[in-house]
């Protein structure tokens, strides 16, 4: 989910879906275009789709990271772009694409359940809540967009199982937001502020043991209840972590965390 400035949204105006409007769309495995659209793709992945990929595959977030991942820093940027990394093949097919079809569909990320819907996050002021926008951009070899469905953005949104997907995504496009304005003062995400903010949404295995094996919790106060979950849990640490980058960067309060 991208933070989109206004121009860009211009821009974009004619592909957005009104509020309460809907798209006609249908995918199925009979047409013309099958899985042309797991290919050669800038494929963002977001700290909530690592989480989900990698426990399917079974390995640690880093492992995932290092085998699947590259991390790009755009210039004007304060914080790694983190793309799926495709197959070295002809075709530069995305590494999961196998012979049916997607072999971690259930898994899957938060832009291929959306797809052909793309999702920004649109900020009218410093402290004003964002406005999620949504548009309807298939690729012209995309034929989907000729069949006769019609999806509203909830129905697809629950056709796709993607609401665990979208509230995460949502929640880290607002964090993502505060990383805009440069907050490691010029040192770059490199620094030791940066890497901790990278490891604490994009390596939660990782974070779990900064929070359960370091002096974490003598300086952190965090609710009994979130701290047995995040345990265990990866969903409850990431958000754990959302919230921890917030309070270290000194930028807002939490409900969920605050210094001893
Ligand atoms: S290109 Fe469009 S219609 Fe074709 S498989 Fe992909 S999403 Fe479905
Ligand atoms: S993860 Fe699955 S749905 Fe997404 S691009 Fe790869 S094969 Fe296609």
């Amino acid at each position: 989910m991208k933070t989109l400035p206004l121009d860009q949204m211009a821009r974009l105006g004619k592909h957005q879906i009104p509020p309460g409007g809907g798209f006609r769309f249908r995918c199925h495995p009979g047409i013309s275009c099958f899985n042309r659209c797991c290919r050669n793709l800038n494929l963002f992945l977001y700290p909530y789709d690592v989480l989900r990929l990698k426990n399917r595959l079974g390995l640690t977030s880093g492992e995932f990271i290092e085998r699947h991942a590259d991390l790009v820093l755009r210039p004007s940027q304060h914080f790694p772009d983190v793309l799926l990394r495709m197959a070295h093949n002809p075709e530069h097919t995305c590494p999961f694409l196998g012979a049916a079809g997607c072999d971690v569909y259930a898994d899957r990320p938060d832009a291929c359940r959306s797809f052909p819907v793309e999702y920004g996050l649109v900020f009218a002021g410093p402290h004003a809540p964002p406005r999620t926008v949504a548009f309807f951009r298939p690729p012209e070899f995309c034929r989907g967009q000729d069949e006769d469905q019609f999806w509203t953005l909830e129905t697809w949104g629950a056709d796709q199982q993607a609401q665990a997907h979208h509230r995460m995504t949502r929640r880290w496009g607002e964090l993502r937001a505060l990383f805009q304005e440069d907050p490691w003062e010029g040192r770059g995400p490199d620094a030791p502020k940066g890497k901790m903010a990278f490891m604490a949404t994009y390596n939660v295995d990782a974070f779990r043991e900064f929070v359960f094996q370091s002096s974490f919790l003598a300086r952190y106060r965090v609710p009994e209840a979130h701290l047995a979950a995040a345990r265990g849990d990866d969903q409850a640490l990431l958000e754990l972590g959302f919230e921890w980058v917030k309070v270290f960067l000194g930028h807002r309060p939490s409900d969920l965390i605050r210094l001893r």
